[in-house]
């Protein structure tokens, strides 16, 4: 039994989607557990860009399972956008390789036009979320009033949860916001014309996901966002909605805590974030425009620039812990070239005292001032590195100083997007 959990250790964008291609080329399914098409994936196949929002980039190998979990909260028309794309583009084939629970939640349209009138109705407090509609979805899951993609496959059961959500939702709309009412027979259509059209994908993917694994099959879990945006363990409230820890990972793809998992941490070189919420290696400066330009730090889904710093290896640390990493995977090296001089931050000092941890408190993490270790950059380009003892001694030392730091290897080195620009010190899958 085989299972690989991917998550991010920072707030995401840390190059999962190459890794999780990279990895699912050797494994037998792919699996993706929470989120919705608020996540981004860019993957590099033989030049040609793929963007994912929901499928699984795995979807690009043949003969490889990709599953859209129980946890996950899907927008079928997003959905069907991505299927017509993988048509045009030739790869219809693929299809017969995709599988949507029918336990995943539906994003409808008054969960968009929520997620945009809240966000307004925050002004300076903005979350910056996506404005998918994911965070009001997750909402009605936890309230009961969530509509799951099993319920659009009959229609009459779909009318009856839409009929009593809508009326709630249309109440909140109108007379909290002042929005005109969605009509029911809208929606309905909609939605009914979706459902036929994602219908042939519905399976009970926690049921597919165990007998691949009695079958011997290896599995890889695909986590969205990353370790500090989880709802529990994140930057509260500057978070995602649902948990993409690696316990999260599970939950969402119908597995407990099984015997043979592995947990990867997916660790960018450097550290970005999108939207607010504290971030204490941030470089408001020429380096984190450098870091922002050299790393295309541009979000996938949404186009807006990233935030850049310094590696965070006090993150890194709590991420290790929260997830039980086993192994990193550290991305974007060639991004540093040329600096310099590049640092890594190993400790907060907060007022007098030092931390060598994330505060209890993660509404104080603005006051946390980053301590560093500096090293000597590179000037060499890394990107046809393929092996580690060609890297320069200054790049392997701030590798090396990464695993001090984590207390964990870092089994591979991800050198450029596309997939031979790849470094692996030990293999994973
Ligand atoms: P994810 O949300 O964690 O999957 O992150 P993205 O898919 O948005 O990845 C961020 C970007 O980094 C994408 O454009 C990737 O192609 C690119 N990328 C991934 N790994 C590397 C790398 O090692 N070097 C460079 N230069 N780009 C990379």
């Amino acid at each position: 039994m085989s299972i690989c959990v991917i998550t991010g250790t920072h707030w995401g964008d840390e190059g999962k989607g190459k890794i999780v291609d990279y990895l699912g080329s050797r494994a037998d399914a792919v699996v993706r557990s929470q989120g919705g098409n608020n996540a981004g994936h860019t993957v590099v196949v033989e030049g040609e860009k793929y963007i994912f929002h929901l499928i699984p980039s795995g979807i690009l190998h043949s003969g490889i399972q990709c599953i859209l979990g129980d946890g996950m909260v899907i927008d079928p028309a997003s959905l069907i956008e991505e299927v017509h794309m993988l048509r045009e583009r030739g790869r219809e084939d693929r299809l017969k390789d995709l599988h949507v629970s029918g336990r995943a939640h539906l994003v409808m349209p008054y969960h968009r036009m929520l997620d945009g009138l809240t966000e307004k109705r925050r002004g300076n407090d903005a979350l910056g979320t996506t404005g998918k509609g994911i965070g009001p979805a997750y909402e009605d899951k936890v309230a009961r009033l969530g509509i799951r993609v099993a319920d659009l496959l009959s229609e009459k059961r779909f009318a009856e949860r839409l009929r009593y959500t809508l009326e709630y939702k249309n109440a909140i709309l109108h007379k909290i916001f002042g929005e005109q009412p969605l009509t029911f027979e809208k929606v309905y259509s909609e939605y009914k014309r979706l459902g036929e059209l994602i219908a042939p994908f519905v399976t009970d993917t926690s049921r597919l996901v165990h007998s691949l694994l009695n079958e011997g099959k290896k599995l890889v879990v695909e986590g969205a966002q990353g370790t500090m945006l989880d709802l529990d363990h994140g930057t509260y409230p500057y978070v995602t909605s649902s948990h993409p820890v690696a316990a999260g990972s599970l939950l969402g793809t119908g597995l407990g805590p099984v015997h043979g998992t592995q947990v990867i941490g997916i660790c960018k070189a450097y550290t970005t974030r999108v939207g607010e919420g504290p971030f204490p290696t941030e470089l408001s400066n020429p380096i984190g425009e450098f870091l922002r330009e050299r790393g295309g730090e541009y979000g996938a889904t949404t186009g807006r620039p990233r935030r850049c710093g310094w590696l965070d290896g006090v993150v890194l640390r709590y991420a290790v812990r929260v997830n039980a990493l086993s192994s990193l995977v550290l991305t974007k090296l060639d991004v540093l070239g040329g600096l310099e001089r590049v640092k890594i931050c190993f400790g907060y000092r907060q007022g007098d005292s030092m931390l060598d941890d994330c505060p209890l408190d993660f509404g104080t993490m603005h006051t946390c001032e980053p301590v560093y270790q500096e090293f000597a950059g590179w000037e060499e380009d890394v990107s046809k590195v393929r092996h580690y003892i060609d890297l320069p001694r200054q790049a392997r030392e701030y590798i090396e100083y990464i695993e001090d730091v984590s207390r964990i290897p870092v089994a591979i080195i991800s050198v450029g997007q596309d997939r031979p620009a790849t470094i692996t010190r030990k293999e994973i899958l």
